[in-house]
């Protein structure tokens, strides 16, 4: 059971609260951005393999609607719960505006462990729960993408679903699509990019070398074993990587590339039973407080807690996961001058090539993926550099000033908007 304390939803209003107190945000404002504006619960029965039909129950959770139409991922997974849902879709809302994309912020998420369910039923549940949540999507609506546990099939699935709706293609309608139905070229690494791209610069603003930059990695799915493999291929070494079945920790570094083929030919992508004479094969836990230069939380959120702070040994993490640190553990860390790269920042590679996708399908005309690593680069680099500079002028922590930017600029939307009717 989940303590109050590390509730995602009152972690993330804990956060919005710091950074309007800081701006001085009317009462009035605070109000409309604290809570989420929409929220749908969907409970529905699927048809099981064995002739029987099981109940499920999922949600959509839509933040704010002042800057755009609403983004964010489907999460598959037995904890998801509503204030879970709640916390992902106003944190989407502070990332798209903090690299300035046009839209709010919204998540979605089922409970349920896909992987104890067949292909057939994994589509069924999809398609019944796109078709419940439906009520809200459309290309200039919300657009969902993938998130844990959910993968490209499962936004084809939900991409022909709504189209089957409509009686015509709506490519449009998601992200995060397989390529020959309108998927974006680079999208599938786009968040682990992101996160390489957010290494080399930190590092660089820190005059560190990239090359054999200790690296661990928590989490070793679409965002965590793209962004080993990418920081492994500019030259840093990668000393320990997990997921959820255990640590594997190699002081020399770890033959990512061998061990992303193992997870490739895997089913769900497990490292269990990855075998490497020279891995040690650690706990979890013990893999957080790894002597490395930068820990990578790329699985869950509340990882870093008031009960391991201390004992993290990396002088920068960077936030591949959303809400892996809870606000106990930054204010530790940064009482320790350890350097946070915010989720918000961190991660936001995936729905940046996500709005390209989105503005690819719209018009009908696809780009190379050489145009898309580049504008990507240039959006998510340049978001670090309006960051770093306020944190430096202003003395804050990367966190704080990427919350002053992001919430400002919503609130701007939101009051230059007005209040209907
Ligand atoms: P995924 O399902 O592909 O992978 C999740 C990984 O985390 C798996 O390797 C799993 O085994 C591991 N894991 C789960 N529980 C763990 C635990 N307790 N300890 C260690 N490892 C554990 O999911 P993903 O898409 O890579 O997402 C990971 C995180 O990144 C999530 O917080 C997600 O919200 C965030 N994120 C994802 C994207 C994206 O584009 N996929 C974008 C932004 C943020």
């Amino acid at each position: 059971m989940m303590s109050d304390r590390n509730n995602p939803f009152r972690i993330a209003q804990q956060q919005f609260d710091m950074a309007a107190d800081i701006l001085g945000l009317p009462d009035s404002l605070r109000a409309v951005l604290r809570v989420p504006q929409r929220e749908l619960t969907v409970n529905f029965p699927v048809k099981m393999d064995g002739g029987g039909t099981r109940m499920f129950t999922g949600y959509r959770v839509q933040h704010n609607l002042g800057r755009g139409p609403v983004k964010g991922g489907i999460r598959y997974h037995p904890s998801v719960d509503i204030d879970e849902v709640r916390a992902l879709a106003m944190w989407m809302t502070w990332k798209c505006a903090l690299v300035n994309i046009p839209y709010g912020g919204a998540k979605g998420g089922v409970i349920v462990d896909p992987k104890q369910l067949s292909l057939g039923e994994l589509e069924r549940l999809t398609r019944r729960f796109a078709t419940e949540i439906s009520i809200l999507l459309g290309p200039e609506r919300d657009i969902p993408a993938p998130d844990m546990g959910t993968n490209a099939q499962m936004m084809a699935w939900i991409m022909d679903t709504i189209s089957m709706h409509r009686g015509y293609t709506v490519p449009a309608v998601i992200t995060g699509k397989p390529i020959n139905i309108g998927g974006s070229l680079g999208r599938v690494e786009a968040t682990g990019r992101g996160v390489m791209l957010m290494v080399r610069e930190v590092a660089r603003r820190l005059g560190r070398r990239i090359d054999g930059l200790r690296v661990v990695v928590q989490g070793f799915g679409n965002v965590g074993s793209t962004a080993a493999f990418l920081l492994d291929q500019i030259g840093c070494t990668v000393v320990g990587v997990s997921d959820a079945t255990g640590g594997y920790y190699r002081p020399a570094g770890l033959d990512i590339p061998a061990m992303r083929t193992f997870t490739d030919r895997h089913s769900f992508r497990m490292l269990e039973g990855y075998n490497d004479p020279g891995v040690e094969r650690i706990s979890g836990t013990a893999l957080l407080e790894l002597d490395c230069d930068v820990l990578i939380p790329a699985a869950i959120e509340n990882q870093i807690t008031e009960q391991n702070a201390d004992r993290i040994r990396a002088s920068v993490i960077v936030e591949g996961a959303n809400g892996p640190t809870t606000p106990d553990a930054d204010r530790i860390l940064a009482e320790r001058g350890v350097m946070i790269v915010p989720d918000i920042l961190a991660n936001a590679g995936g729905v940046i090539v996500s709005y390209f996708e989105w503005v690819q399908g719209l018009q009908e005309f696809f780009w190379d993926e050489y145009d898309i690593n580049e504008k990507l680069e240039r959006i998510i680099v340049g978001a670090f550099n309006q960051v770093w500079q306020m944190a430096t002028e202003r003395r804050l922590t990367l966190r704080t000033a990427a919350y002053l930017l992001a919430v400002q600029r919503v609130a701007d939307a939101n009051q230059t908007r007005g209040v209907y009717p």
